[in-house]
């Protein structure tokens, strides 16, 4: 598998070794990665925006924590072609669920005939939509209230600290958040003349989101140097 540096920043890793990427990806990420998830990412590489997929290392993780809390009501925000979304619907049991919601229909239905194959769509309710106004309606009814076991944020950078707010709500004291792309490509510990215009501003959220997280005493953080980032929230009050 041949990739530039750049892209294994982006895509597969910002560990500084390529080899050792790679090392991680041949050994583990694409062995173990099932038929549908491969037939996914090979279909979303003929697309322009495929580097926003989520990295196999970081869907292995998801996988193996949505095992482990045995998560059966859960939330996706940032579909794109349904990596994350198909991986959760993969890991999770048959009567479980998935709110999946994105403004972009048209991408999720590039990956749905992969998922319908896998016989997991009955577990996903797409929402086509920005993702607040949803989270603000599940709000209005109280009995979402600490329901959700488990979230995982793919989205728009701006609205993290928004995200975390409302899910602190719906997801229960002992489920997951899980935020991606939090160490946006590296750019996080460079001084922000080195980072590109358009990297600037979801730089700033990043970095906002990270500090108002590291000190949020609701919740126990690790931050997983996995893909691109992986905070990894769990409700604690
Ligand atoms: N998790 C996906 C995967 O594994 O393939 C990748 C998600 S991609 C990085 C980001 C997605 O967030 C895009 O599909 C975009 O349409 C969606 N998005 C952007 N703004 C959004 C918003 N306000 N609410 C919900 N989704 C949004
Ligand atoms: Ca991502």
């Amino acid at each position: 598998m041949e990739f530039t540096r750049a892209e294994s920043f982006l895509h597969d890793g910002l560990l500084q070794s390529l080899e050792l990427t790679k090392y991680i990806l041949k050994t583990n990420g694409y062995p173990r990665e099932p038929t549908p998830l491969k037939k996914l990412r090979e279909v979303t590489a003929r697309h322009p925006g495929k580097l926003m997929s989520t990295a196999p290392d970081s869907g292995q993780l998801i996988g193996v924590l949505l095992k482990l809390i045995n998560a059966k009501k859960t939330i996706e925000i940032g579909v794109y072609t349904g990596y994350s979304l198909l991986l959760t619907a993969l890991s999770i049991p048959y009567d479980a669920m998935i709110i999946a919601i994105d403004p972009n229909k048209e991408t999720y239905e590039i990956g749905l005939p992969i998922i319908q194959k896998a016989g997991v769509e009955h577990k996903i309710n797409f929402i086509e939509s920005q993702a607040l106004p949803v989270l603000d309606i599940l709000l209005q009814n109280k009995d979402n209230e600490g329901s959700f076991d488990f979230a995982f944020v793919d989205a728009d950078k701006e609205n993290y600290l928004n995200y975390h707010e409302r899910l602190l709500k719906l997801v229960k004291v002992g489920g997951l958040i899980i935020f991606d792309n939090t160490l946006w490509g590296g750019t996080v510990a460079q001084p922000e003349e080195a980072v590109s215009e358009d990297r600037k501003e979801s730089r700033r959220s990043i970095i906002e989101f990270n500090n108002s997280v590291s000190i949020d005493q609701r919740i126990e953080i690790a931050l997983a140097p996995s893909g691109d980032g992986l905070t990894i929230c769990r409700r604690i009050r």
